[in-house]
């Protein structure tokens, strides 16, 4: 059984140990005591290094008691090994931080709105708090942001003390387990029984924001940041709304409304480019039309190759084109890779089955009706065979 060090103190991070095993690869180092933190409870695990040694991962063996550093590389000695380690002071100090501020908003929130805290979790964007309870309203959330600033400002000592779970009394959740527990107190705010680490004063808290809600399974989470990442948060968002603002030439307080009028200022030009670009296909159908090659039947054909457009944006020529009568088109893009067959209505081609016969010979796909038939190909030359398929000019 490993000795946990940070059971009894969350903040000393270089300590002495010896080897007590290695696996078959020497990757996987038990020690007889650390003070590495194991993904456990929702809170990921410490990082840092073993005589320089870098530890990547840190497991709970719960069967044996143990804790496995698990290292980049082999261990280059053996057991009893003298060792020094050194836990990643940032990373340990931000865990120690979200992860009592968790503590602190359960507490508050299971006290003054009688929601009880489902699950946990300590993400790299923000951490979160699963609740049971189907609506959260945004007063409600001020509220608890507020009442865990006013608790956390006090500020409130966090101690560690072990008692026997059947007679620990005042525990947020039930103990589930039997024998010595540990439990983590708020003075005055929360008693839970927790293996993490944790902050000494809610003053190391400050600032904790609450960061958004969302449903999920029929519950809501709630998002949040402490101590210094809400901080270091804060300062990239100031910086990110400072930049957007500059684009948009306008105040911060005036961003959301300078999007509004972008967002409708884009669709009034959007719109614009819709009718231009038929109008303007109008004009370039009646001048292709009378140009085409025409057959020894009377009709016309039109080959359109604008290459760089989706099939979506000629459209309106075809469309354009076949209402002038008497003319087969056939439009293809190489980006994505497309072909589309369309006939006027006096013409007696099924463009549904002419297309698809000729997709299937090259491995393509589609389909159509009669008057209009679109599909893709895998590649250029198979593009290129079912045009000739089709007895256009490629
Ligand atoms: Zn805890």
């Amino acid at each position: 059984m490993t000795y946990r060090l940070y059971y009894t103190d969350a903040y000393t991070l270089t300590f002495d140990a010896r080897v007590r095993s290695l696996d078959a690869t020497g990757t996987r180092v038990v020690l007889d005591r650390t003070a590495f933190y194991p993904t456990s409870g929702g809170q990921p695990f410490d990082t840092g290094t073993l005589n320089g040694a870098r530890v990547v991962d840190v497991i709970d063996d719960d069967e044996h008691g143990d804790i496995v550093h698990v290292l980049a590389d082999a261990w280059p000695g053996t057991i009893g090994d003298a060792v020094t380690g050194t836990v990643d002071e940032a990373r340990r100090r931000d865990h120690r931080e979200q992860h009592t501020a968790q503590h602190l908003l359960s507490a508050i929130a299971a006290d003054r709105f009688g929601w009880e805290t489902v699950s946990v979790h300590f993400g790299a964007d923000r951490s979160l708090i699963e609740f049971a309870v189907a609506d959260i309203t945004p007063e409600q959330c001020a509220s608890l942001e507020q009442h865990a600033d006013m608790v956390a400002r006090a500020p409130r000592a966090v101690t560690v003390g072990f008692e026997d779970a059947a007679s620990a009394l005042g525990l947020r959740k039930p103990p589930t387990r039997e024998g010595e527990i540990r439990i983590v107190t708020i003075d005055g705010v929360d008693r839970s029984a927790c293996g993490g680490t944790h902050v000494r004063s809610t003053a190391e808290l400050l600032p904790i924001v609450l960061r958004g809600t969302e449903r999920l399974r029929g519950r809501v989470r709630i998002g949040f940041l402490a101590g210094q990442r809400a901080m270091a948060r804060a300062a990239l968002d100031a910086q990110l709304l400072a930049a957007i603002s500059q684009q948009l030439t306008c105040a911060p307080a005036e961003v959301p409304d300078a999007i509004v009028r972008l967002t409708v200022r884009n669709g009034e030009l959007e719109n614009e480019r819709r009718r231009l670009r038929t109008q303007l296909a109008s004009v370039e159908a009646r001048a292709l039309w009378e140009t085409a090659h025409i057959g020894s039947d009377g009709t016309r054909t039109v080959r359109v190759a604008q290459h760089a457009l989706p099939l979506e944006e000629v459209k309106p020529l075809v469309a354009a084109l076949v209402t002038l009568g008497g003319v087969r088109v056939c439009a293809t893009s190489e980006s994505p890779l497309g072909v589309l067959l369309a006939v006027s209505s006096d013409i007696p081609l099924d463009c549904g089955r002419a297309l698809r016969d000729a997709l299937v010979a090259v491995g393509g796909r589609g389909g159509g009706n009669a008057a209009q038939a679109q599909g893709t190909v895998p590649t250029v030359d198979a593009l290129v065979d079912v045009v000739a398929r089709l007895g256009f000019a490629t």
